[in-house]
C-alpha cells in the first residue's frame, strides 16, 4: 500500500487543493503552474494539523520522512543547504488555512540563520548588513512566536539601540548595531527563557513547524473564526518557502498590492510597498509604505511586470486579487496571491464590472458578493451639512468607510468592556495587533496614529464593515495618560471624550457629529436587480411604523410581513387608553377605553397601506401579555395611580393579579382574545376601517390606492382557538365591507409559533387559515425550549462546544425546528396546495435561513428593513446555488 502523501511541493498542487493545501499553498502552486516567479518551496497538508492535535503534538512518522525529503528536493534546487555556514539556504515557513485568516495565524521568516552562517550569509552576499539585519529579523520573530517572548522585549531593545544611534528607521542602523542588537536579543531569550537561541536550523524548523500548528488553536485564532463564522476547517497548512530578500539595500523592497481598488473598487491598481524591507515591515506601519505607483517612476521595468503578472492573476481567477511580492536586486518574485478583501461598495462594484468586462455572468458575480457585507452599505455616513460646519481636527487614512461616533477608549478591553454596557466607543490605537480582535469588534470606529491602507487595523476594520481613520501622523497618542494630543493644535482629547470618524475620507472631528441614512449607488441598484429577476421568494418587512415601512419599500420591501401592533399602543396618549382599558372594571369601561384606541389605529393602518401602495399588509392582532403595558417602578405606579384617579391599593393588586411567572406561555397572544374579544374587535375594525378608506377614490387627488390587508392571529395552538378568533374577524369585516358597499381583497390566517400549531397544521387550514406566518422567534424558544430572554448566557458556550451550529435565535436550527417547520408545511399544503407560506421571526434576513426558506417552498421572507437587500441577495443565491 502506498503511504499517503502530507507534503506537496508546489509543483504538484493546484488552486482547487484549498481544503489540504490552505488558500495559501493552493495558490502558490496554481501561480507556480502559471509560470509566475514564485520563490519555490511545499506545502505541509492540513491534515498533519489535525493529526498533530489529535495525536498528542505528534505528526505521524511518513509526514516527518516527508518533509525531510522535500527539504532536501528544495536545497537541490536552490542549490544551498539549510545551515550550510558558508551559503545557507534561508526559507519562510507561513500558515495558511483553506479560508484566509489574514494575520490571525503565526509566521517565521529568515529561518536556517545561526551565528556561522550569518557570518557566512555575510561574506557569500558581500552585504554584512543585510545578513546581521536578517539574523536580527529571525532571532525576533522566533522569540516572540516559538518562545514566547514579548513583541516589547524585542522592540524595547530596537528602539534603544536606535536612540543611542540617534537615528529614526531600523534602515538607518549599520551592520555594528545590528550585530548588538542580535547580542542582545540572544542574551534576552537566555534572561526570560534560561536557554540559547537554538543554533541547529532542523530544530529551528521543527519547532517553527509546531508553533504554526499551535497558532491555529491561539486565542486571536479562535476569535477570528468565531467572528467570522469559519467553520469545518481541520487546521492550518505550513508551507516552506526559499526565501527572497527584500531587505537587500535599494534595489530590493517589498510590498502588498490589489488588483482593484479595496476601498472603492475602482478598476485601478493599488498597493504600497517599501524599499529595502521585509513583509513584516509593509504591514506593521513602523514605515510609512509608498504608493505603488512611485514605484513606476523608481523601477519602471519592475512596475511593468508587477502589474502584468497582477492582471494575469486575475483573469486566471476572476476575482479582484490581493498580492505580496518581493523585489531582491531588481528582480521580481510573487510570494502570495488570494482573493482580495474588500469593502461592499467595492464588493458590488467589481461584481459589476466583472460582468460588464465580459469576466463573469450575472449569476457568478452575484455569488461574489457576501448578502450580510451589505450591512456596510445600508449604515449611516455622516451628514454632508454637519461635515461642512465642523472643524477637521486631524487627517489620516481613509481605511474603512462609514461614520463612527462614540468615546474615545485606549485599549481593546475597554472598547469590549464599555460596548457591553451598551455605550458606543472609538477604539483609539498607535496601531493594533491582532490581540485587539475584540476590541475592535466592539467598537464603533477604530482611529489609528500609524500604519497605511494594508496595516492590520485596516486590513481587519475592512472585513468587519468598522469604520477605520488609519495612520492618522496629526496625534500622539499616550495610552499612560489616557489621552491624545492633536499636534500644532493644541488639543487634548481623554478618556471619554467624543470624537467623530469619517471612514469615507480620513478626517476626524471632535464630538458628536449627526449622520445620515446612506444614498445607494448605481452599481447597488443593479445588483439588486439582477437578484430580483433571479430570487423565487418575495422579500417583505417587518415594519410598524408608517416610515419603517417607507425606508423598507426604498430597500425594495414587497409588502409588510408582520406588523406587530403592540408597539403603536406605547405612544403619546394612547398608553392611557390601553391602561384604561386594562384597568376597566367590566366590558363597558373596556369598550370605552378602546373606544379611545380606535381612531389611532385607524390613522397608524392608513399610513401603513399607503406606504405599501399596494402590497400586503399582515397585521398581527395584540400578542403581549397586558402586565407588559403597565409600570413596575414604585414612583410610576403613584403617578399611574393619580392620573387614572385610583387608589394605589386597587392599582397594585390589579398589577399584582396580571403578574405572572412564566409570562412567555401565559396569558397573550390569542388567548386574550378569547377572554376579551373586544380587543381583537377593535383592531379588526381599525384595519378594515383604514382599508376601506384608502381604497376609496380620494376626494383631493381622485386616486384610490389598492389594499391588501391580511389579518394575522398569533400564538394559536390549536384549531378551536382559530376558528372562535377567525368568525369574529371575518363577522366585523363583511359587515363593514357591505355598509360600506366595497369589495376589498383580505386574508385570515396565522402565525405558526407554537409547537402544537405546527403539528396540527392540516386542522388549522381546514378551519379556515389562508395564510402561514412561521414566528420563528417564539417556535425556537418553545420548540427547542430555550427562553428567547435568558438563552443568551449559555447559547454561546453551546455554540462554542458544537452544540448548536450557530445561535438558534440568530440562524434556524435547520435540523430541530426546521422539521417542524417543514411537517407544518407539508400538513398544511396537504389541505390546501397554494396555502401562502412565510417567516416574520428574527431569521427572516439572515442569509442561511432564506436559503432554507426558498428550498422549503416559503412564498415570502420578511426582515426589518436594513435587512432587505440582504434578504433579496441571499434569495437569488439560493436559486443560483440550487441551479449548480
Ligand atoms: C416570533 O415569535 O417569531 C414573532 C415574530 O413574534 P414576536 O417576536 O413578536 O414574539
Ligand atoms: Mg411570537
Amino acid at each position: 500500500m502506498s503511504e499517503k502523501k502530507f507534503v506537496y511541493s508546489f509543483e504538484e498542487g493546484n488552486k482547487e487543493m484549498k481544503e489540504i493545501l490552505g488558500g495559501k499553498g493552493a495558490n502558490l502552486a496554481e501561480m507556480s503552474g502559471l509560470g509566475i516567479k514564485v520563490p519555490p518551496g511545499f506545502t505541509i497538508t492540513t491534515e498533519v494539523c489535525d493529526i498533530y492535535h489529535k495525536n498528542n503534538k505528534n505528526y505521524p512518522a511518513e509526514a516527518t520522512s516527508q518533509i525531510d525529503a522535500k527539504l532536501a528536493e528544495l536545497e537541490n534546487k536552490m542549490g544551498k543547504r539549510l545551515g550550510d555556514p558558508s551559503d545557507p539556504l534561508l526559507v519562510s515557513v507561513r500558515s495558511g488555512a483553506a479560508s484566509s485568516m489574514p494575520g490571525m495565524m503565526d509566521t517565521i521568516l529568515n529561518l536556517g540563520l545561526n551565528d556561522d552562517s550569518t557570518v557566512g550569509l555575510a561574506e557569500k552576499s558581500g552585504n554584512p548588513r543585510f545578513a546581521w539585519d536578517s539574523y536580527r529579523r529571525l532571532i525576533q520573530m522566533f522569540g516572540s512566536v516559538v518562545l514566547g517572548l514579548e513583541h516589547k522585549d524585542f522592540e524595547e531593545i530596537l528602539e534603544n539601540v536606535k536612540d543611542t544611534k540617534g537615528v529614526h528607521y531600523d534602515t538607518d542602523l549599520e551592520t555594528a548595531d545590528l550585530q548588538e542588537i542580535v547580542r542582545r536579543y540572544k542574551h534576552k531569550i537566555r534572561e526570560v527563557k534560561n536557554m540559547d537561541f537554538p543554533q541547529d536550523p532542523k530544530e529551528q524548523l521543527k519547532v517553527a513547524i509546531d508553533a504554526v500548528f499551535n497558532s491555529w488553536n491561539n486565542y486571536r485564532a479562535i476569535r477570528y473564526r468565531e467572528i467570522n463564522n469559519i467553520k469545518g476547517l481541520i487546521g492550518t497548512a505550513v508551507n516552506i518557502q526559499a526565501m527572497v530578500f527584500g531587505n537587500l539595500g535599494e534595489e530590493s523592497g517589498t510590498g502588498v498590492c490589489f488588483t482593484r481598488n479595496p476601498s472603492t473598487g475602482e478598476n485601478k491598481f493599488y498597493g504600497e510597498y517599501l524599499m529595502n524591507a521585509q513583509g513584516e515591515d509593509v504591514v506593521a506601519g513602523i514605515r510609512t509604505p509608498l504608493a505603488v505607483e512611485k514605484l513606476n517612476e523608481a523601477m519602471p521595468h519592475i512596475y511593468a511586470e508587477l502589474v502584468a503578472v497582477c492582471k494575469k492573476v486575475e483573469d486566471h481567477y476572476r476575482e479582484m486579487q490581493d498580492m505580496e511580492f518581493t523585489i531582491q536586486n531588481g528582480r521580481l518574485f510573487i510570494l502570495q496571491a488570494r482573493n482580495g478583501k474588500r469593502t461592499a461598495a467595492a464588493a458590488v462594484r467589481i461584481a459589476v464590472d466583472l460582468v460588464k468586462e465580459g469576466k463573469l455572468t450575472k449569476e457568478e458575480a452575484l455569488l461574489k458578493i457576501d448578502p450580510n457585507q451589505l450591512n456596510q452599505l445600508l449604515h449611516k455616513q455622516l451628514d454632508p451639512l454637519a461635515k461642512e460646519e465642523a472643524e477637521v481636527v486631524a487627517q489620516g487614512l481613509p481605511a474603512s468607510p462609514g461614520a463612527a461616533v462614540g468615546e474615545v477608549v485606549f485599549t481593546a478591553s475597554e472598547a469590549f468592556e464599555k460596548a457591553k454596557q451598551g455605550l458606543d466607543v472609538v477604539l483609539v490605537r498607535i496601531e493594533t495587533s491582532p490581540e485587539d480582535i475584540d476590541g475592535m469588534h466592539s467598537a464603533k470606529g477604530i482611529l489609528t496614529a500609524r500604519g497605511g491602507m494594508t496595516s492590520h487595523a485596516a486590513v481587519v476594520a475592512r472585513g468587519m464593515g468598522t469604520c477605520c481613520v488609519a495612520g492618522c501622523g496629526d496625534i500622539i497618542i499616550d495610552e499612560k495618560a489616557k489621552q491624545f494630543t492633536i499636534k500644532d493644535k493644541g488639543i487634548v482629547v481623554k478618556e471619554g471624550d467624543f470624537i467623530t470618524l469619517d471612514g469615507g475620507d480620513g478626517k476626524v472631528y471632535l464630538g458628536r457629529l449627526t449622520t445620515k441614512d446612506p444614498e445607494l449607488s448605481g452599481d447597488f441598484t443593479i445588483i439588486m436587480n439582477w437578484a430580483d429577476e433571479i430570487r423565487k421568494l418575495g422579500v417583505r418587512t417587518n415594519a410598524d411604523t408608517p416610515y419603517d415601512a417607507q425606508v423598507a419599500r426604498k430597500f425594495g420591501a414587497e409588502g409588510i410581513g408582520l406588523c406587530r401592533t403592540e408597539h403603536m399602543f406605547f405612544e403619546g396618549d394612547r398608553i392611557k387608553a390601553v391602561r384604561e382599558m386594562i384597568l376597566a372594571a367590566d366590558l363597558p369601561g373596556r369598550e370605552k377605553a378602546l373606544a379611545k384606541l380606535l381612531p389611532y389605529q385607524k390613522q397608524d393602518f392608513i399610513g401603513l397601506f399607503h406606504a405599501m401602495e399596494g402590497f400586503p399588509v399582515t397585521v398581527r392582532l395584540l400578542d403581549p401579555p397586558l402586565h407588559e403595558f403597565l409600570p413596575t417602578e414604585e414612583k410610576d405606579i403613584y403617578d399611574l395611580a393619580r392620573e387614572m384617579e385610583v387608589d394605589m391599593g386597587t392599582l397594585k393588586a390589579k398589577i399584582a393579579d396580571l403578574h405572572e411567572f412564566n409570562p412567555m406561555l401565559g396569558h397573550r397572544g390569542c388567548r386574550l382574545a378569547i377572554t376579551y374579544p373586544e380587543i381583537y374587535d377593535m383592531q379588526t375594525e381599525a384595519i378594515i376601517d383604514a382599508a376601506i378608506e384608502v381604497a376609496k377614490e380620494c376626494p383631493m387627488c381622485g386616486r384610490a390606492t389598492q389594499v391588501k390587508p391580511e389579518i394575522m392571529i398569533p400564538l394559536v395552538a390549536t384549531t378551536k382557538e382559530f376558528e372562535i378568533l377567525k368568525k369574529r374577524v371575518v363577522d366585523i369585516v363583511e359587515k363593514k365591507l357591505a355598509e360600506a358597499g366595497m369589495k376589498i381583497e383580505y386574508k385570515i390566517g396565522t402565525m405558526i409559533e407554537v409547537p402544537r400549531a405546527a403539528m396540527v397544521a392540516d386542522k388549522i387550514v381546514e378551519a379556515g387559515a389562508e395564510f402561514f406566518s412561521f414566528g420563528t422567534n417564539d417556535l425556537t424558544q418553545m420548540g427547542a425550549g430555550l427562553s428567547r430572554d435568558d438563552a443568551g448566557k449559555f447559547l454561546k458556550e453551546y455554540v462554542a462546544q458544537g452544540i448548536y451550529e450557530r445561535d438558534p435565535f440568530e440562524a434556524i436550527d435547520q435540523e430541530g425546528i426546521g422539521e417542524m417547520i417543514r411537517i407544518a408545511i407539508k400538513k398544511g399544503r396537504s389541505v390546501n396546495p397554494t396555502l401562502k407560506i412565510g417567516i416574520c421571526g428574527e431569521h427572516g434576513g439572515e442569509p442561511t435561513t432564506v436559503e432554507f426558506c426558498h428550498r422549503e417552498g416559503f412564498n415570502y421572507v420578511s426582515c426589518s428593513p436594513f435587512r432587505v437587500p440582504i434578504a433579496r441577495l441571499a434569495a437569488a443565491q439560493a436559486v443560483i446555488k440550487e441551479r449548480k
